[in-house]
């Protein structure tokens, strides 16, 4: 933690930084929102905060599929390995869906739009950013912090593909923060833990011999197995995972067979699995192709599976969440930290965790005292802007409460601990 005196110090440093810069900061995201662009085709938004990152100093690297950016601030001093390293992340990347506000920012492209608050997190971010590159600037920041912004969110590949290009190497923790219409502007929501969930989606395909319906023990009863499948496994699922992962099958499409008096030589099932834990996530493929395979077997007919991965839980680590939490209450106030619950919904920044500790917290931007909130995913979501500077002073205050934190670790190692 920083101590009182630093914490007095940033929070003056942001009023005046955001003084000069707020209003800028958000005819940049409305300028974002009018021109929304979907997963990996983020080109005007990356070109656009390319130039402002640039402007102020920085040297921003494009990504190899051609969009989305990663930073570094304090990057001079890159040959000391000692120093730690921040990451911040953000998302570009909209949702092919209309807009449907009246409002003057209103998207310019029609089944488009920013209805996941994506243009404001990738505001937060070059504002935290500009903010801690003048603080770099002035000898203040104790180590580098990487600004990461990453294409393609949505689709659930942006994350893999900064990952494969090397974007988290010799970073040791990582922050990043999603729009919360829940929550009031003003507001952030924290947790240790578990804060998204796992979804991913499976296929079982059964296949047998086939044969008349009126000697189904001359060949293997596929319809009969694949209804066993169908019950047996989910209640199975019950019973040999731990009830608190909340590991969940369930079917939404079921087909085999073409009339009533022939058994099928082929079936197919689909469904998804959501779980809340992290390590049931981790072993449910095998799991589940166990319980299958056993339950086909007993009926003489064959079962693949085919598990499709999407995301697993945004798992935040503890200390990475207190840092979050303690930066945050310093910056923005008492009563500015709430506790959050963990959704169902599923967010890329989840693979982020399963290299390195860090935390996502919920930016509220719901106008407060108003009873409507709209919600994500919808073509009437919109923000209270002034989440946005809650967003900067959060982040910002964040990434340099954690190079302190870190520092001191490496500067005067305990043992057994390893600063994660
Ligand atoms: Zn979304
Ligand atoms: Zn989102």
């Amino acid at each position: 933690m920083a101590g009182n005196e630093q914490g007095n110090d940033l929070v003056a440093e942001l009023d005046a930084f955001l003084a000069e810069h707020e209003a800028e900061l958000i005819e940049f995201r409305r300028d974002l929102h009018a021109h929304p662009e979907l997963a990996f085709n983020e080109h005007r938004s990356t070109r656009r905060v390319e130039r402002r990152l640039a402007a102020a100093g920085l040297r921003p690297v494009t990504l190899p599929k051609g969009t989305g950016l990663i930073a570094d601030i304090g990057a001079e001093q890159a040959s000391d390995a000692e120093r730690p390293v921040v990451a911040l992340r953000a998302d570009l990347d909209a949702l092919p869906m209309a807009d449907d506000k009246d409002v003057p920012y209103r998207s310019t492209v029609p089944g488009i739009c920013h209805a996941c608050g994506h243009d404001v997190h990738t505001t937060v971010l070059l504002g935290a950013g500009l903010f801690l590159a003048q603080r770099a600037a002035a000898g203040q920041l104790p180590g580098r912090v990487r600004l990461i912004f990453q294409p393609a969110e949505e689709s659930a590949g942006g994350a893999l593909d900064v990952l494969a290009a090397g974007g988290i190497a010799s970073v040791g923790r990582i922050f990043a923060l999603h729009c919360d219409p829940r929550l009031d502007a003003g507001q952030l929501g924290v947790r240790s833990g578990p804060i998204t969930a796992a979804c991913d989606r499976i296929q079982v395909r059964v296949s047998g011999p086939g044969g008349h319906t009126a000697r189904p023990h001359l060949t293997a009863d596929l319809v009969y197995a694949l209804g066993k499948i169908l019950t047996e496994v989910p209640a199975a699922l019950s019973r040999r995972v731990d009830p608190r992962s909340s590991l969940s099958l369930v079917w939404g499409r079921v087909s085999a067979g073409t009339v009533a008096n022939a058994i099928p030589d082929g079936g197919v099932a689909e469904g998804t699995v959501r779980c809340l834990a992290d390590e049931a996530w981790h072993t449910a493929p095998d799991l589940l192709k166990e319980l299958i395979d056993s339950v086909a077997s007993a009926y003489g007919v064959h079962a693949e599976l085919s598990y499709q991965r999407y995301v697993p839980p945004t798992v935040n680590d503890q200390g990475s969440a207190a840092m979050l939490s303690a930066a945050a209450l310093d910056v923005l106030g008492a009563g500015s930290v709430v506790q959050t619950p963990q959704s169902l919904g599923g967010e890329d920044f989840a693979w982020y965790l399963e290299s390195i500790p860090g935390a996502l917290a919920r930016l509220g931007t719901r106008v407060p005292g108003s009873v409507v909130s709209h919600d994500i995913h919808q073509p009437t979501f919109d923000v209270d802007e002034s989440a946005i500077a809650v967003g900067v002073r959060a982040m910002a205050a964040t990434a340099v409460n954690a190079l302190w934190d870190d520092g001191a670790i490496v500067a005067q190692p305990l043992p057994g601990v390893t600063g994660a």
